[in-house]
């Protein structure tokens, strides 16, 4: 079986890239760091044999094969007709693979029943801004409204909550930057504040769009969307879209994955099969023989 060591270079943007969602992988088992310290197929372990077997068994690795796969995918099709792109190839590459990666946010959020781009600013929101702008004293204060507006939609849809309170002290800090006060963090007349803030935009949220969207939208997923960990809650989704051909065979990559690891499966396998389906002869064929190697090492 051939060894063939992937790019060393795409595959360290590829790690680092995919940090927040391979550290919430980890953090859905319980694991509240990822524990290998070089990125796996990089240039300090060019076969991935230093991977945490955590990371292989959390889906830290799968994140990061999927990823890999569908951004080595989209490199060489991009190649055939771009010299620009191959004269820039990790620039890009470092595209492809923030947009994979919202994507699989996305489709992860998706799959929950929760809205792929809760922050988007058009339809219901776009009128709930309007009338919050409305009802604000003055421009200052109707700009933070809307960005408060955008960041609980956003947080109410995280899916590495460990909370269902509002974070009120990282938001008393955005307010801070938002109109230029000054305010004591983390004080009961602060947060009180900031409550007070949110009382505002949700009641102009349920005048215009009613009681049930925003219990729907809103206050069901505060309640009943919690997970382990955390990060930077504000981080938002990215506007542009991704390619369709590449959102599609992504999609149909990880439900291939998903379906062969329902059926037993092991990790290596069932990323091996839905690699073959879905991506045929690209250049994710060496990453496949180097998984089944390194993954009948670490079992055997
Ligand atoms: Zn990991």
């Amino acid at each position: 079986m051939s060894m063939q060591v992937l790019d060393p270079e795409l595959a360290s943007v590829v790690w680092w890239g995919t940090h927040t969602l391979r550290v919430r992988a980890h953090a859905a088992r319980g694991a509240s760091l990822c524990p290998t310290r070089f990125a796996p197929y990089g240039h300090a372990d060019p076969l991935a044999q230093q991977a945490n077997l955590r990371c292989w068994e959390d889906g830290c690795m799968g994140i990061v094969h999927s990823i890999y796969a569908a951004t080595s995918d989209r490199l060489a099709r991009r190649a055939g007709s771009d010299r620009q792109a191959v004269a820039d190839r990790m620039r890009y590459a470092r595209t492809v693979v923030a947009s994979q990666v919202a994507e699989l946010d996305r489709g992860r959020r998706v799959a929950r029943g929760l809205p792929a781009r809760p922050t988007r600013n058009d339809g219901i929101a776009g009128r709930i801004n309007e009338a919050l702008d409305a009802a604000a004293a003055g421009p200052t204060e109707a700009r933070w409204l809307v960005q408060l507006f955008r960041m609980i939609r956003g947080y109410v849809c995280r899916d590495n909550r460990t909370s269902t309170t509002w974070p009120t002290d990282a938001w008393a800090a955005e307010k801070c930057r938002a109109d230029g006060g000054v305010r004591g963090l983390g004080t009961d007349a602060v947060r009180q504040e900031i409550l007070d803030d949110i009382h505002t935009v949700l009641s102009e949220a349920q005048r215009v769009a009613g009681r049930a969207w925003v219990n729907v939208s809103i206050l069901h997923p505060l309640m009943s969307v919690v997970g382990p960990l955390t990060d930077e809650f504000a981080q938002q989704l990215p506007s542009s879209d991704p390619d369709p051909a590449e959102q599609a065979l992504l999609r149909q990559f990880m439900t291939r994955y998903a379906a062969y690891r329902r059926r037993g499966q092991h990790p290596a396998g069932a990323f091996r099969t839905a690699s073959l389906e879905v991506f045929g002869q690209e250049p994710s064929g060496d990453l496949r023989d180097v998984i089944v190697d390194l993954e009948s090492g670490l079992v055997g």
